[in-house]
């Protein structure tokens, strides 16, 4: 997503740091091609393409640059979220502008069939390491999964999930790995378009009607989109998810431990491994090691 970048120095400035960390470790065979998609409005994309001519002028390997329009796949977008939005958005409406925080989640009837898997990225990341090695994961998904993603390193679901916790004393919802199902985070996720194509599950899951039924049975009222949709499909159906080592998404956002969680939050924010990518969610600074 690359949306309102011309009016915001600080997305400008991460945007800067994602894509000169990521050139610098990028590496690919021959007849590979890094496509790299930006969702944009047409004065981010005026800047975006300004700035990538000189990022990627010195690129060793073969890449394509595509830009979409952000009121154009929230167009498409819109029908077939909507109901879900009331779940997951902010507010209590189904803003049309806030279809595409949903994106992801409908990634596989938005795109042409020709695309058949694809890595969504946050523009807040640092990049440790070759940004192919995460491609490599997408050879490990067991056969129904359709998403891989890393877990969520904030006690967030577990406030989220509050009133199914009261009711269920017993449950692993929201509790910290290594047991517990602590949800996940949006900030990396690889989109296998054609498992999540073929998967029967994932699109009856899509349905309004099941979205509600969740929704109801797990008590969730969220904000968060995308996030909070694969959160709670996942408490239910984990074998949908690859679970990707914590390394290849290690949030360094604090706030919930400064907001009721101190006790626990260091349970949910430990990640034992290295990090390939550093993700400076919540505006977090990130280090310079
Ligand atoms: N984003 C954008 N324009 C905005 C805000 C967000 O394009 O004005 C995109 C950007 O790719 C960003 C992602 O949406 O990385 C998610 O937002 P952010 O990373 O700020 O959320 P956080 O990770 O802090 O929850
Ligand atoms: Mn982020």
């Amino acid at each position: 997503m690359f949306t309102k970048v011309d009016k915001s120095r600080s997305l400008q400035d991460k945007f800067k740091v994602a894509m000169l960390s990521m050139m610098m470790h990028a590496d690919f065979l021959d007849d590979e091609v890094l496509v790299l998609h930006f969702v944009s409005d047409p004065g981010s994309q005026k800047l975006g393409e300004k700035i990538l001519q000189e990022f990627l002028k010195d690129a060793t390997f073969k890449y394509e640059v595509l830009f979409h329009d952000e009121l154009a796949l929230t167009h498409k977008l819109f029908p077939i979220v909507e109901a879900m939005q009331k779940h997951f958005s902010a507010g209590s409406g189904a803003y049309y502008s806030d279809a595409i925080f949903f994106l992801s989640v409908a990634m596989h009837l938005i795109m042409p069939e020709n695309i058949t898997r694809i890595v969504q990225l946050d523009l807040d990341l640092k990049y440790k390491t070759n940004i192919r090695d995460l491609f490599l994961e997408f050879q490990h998904f067991p056969p129904e999964a359709v998403i891989g993603i890393t877990r969520e390193m904030q006690p967030v679901y577990r406030h989220t999930f509050w009133q199914f916790r009261k009711e269920n004393p017993q449950t692993k919802v929201g509790e910290p790995p290594p047991n517990g199902l602590p949800g996940v985070n949006s900030g990396v996720m690889l989109l296998d378009l054609g498992a999540m194509r073929n998967s029967v599950l994932y699109n009856q899951l899509l349905q309004p009607n099941n979205v509600a039924k969740l929704a109801e049975q797990y008590r969730f009222r969220g904000h968060l989109g995308d996030q909070d949709f694969f959160s709670m499909i996942g408490m239910e159906h984990p074998q949908l998810f690859y679970p990707l080592a914590c390394g290849w998404n290690r949030q360094l956002c604090t706030w919930w431990r400064d907001h009721g969680y101190t006790d626990v939050f260091h349970m949910y924010y430990h990640c034992e491994g290295p990090v390939y990518i550093y993700h400076g969610n919540c505006n977090t600074p990130i280090p310079n090691d």
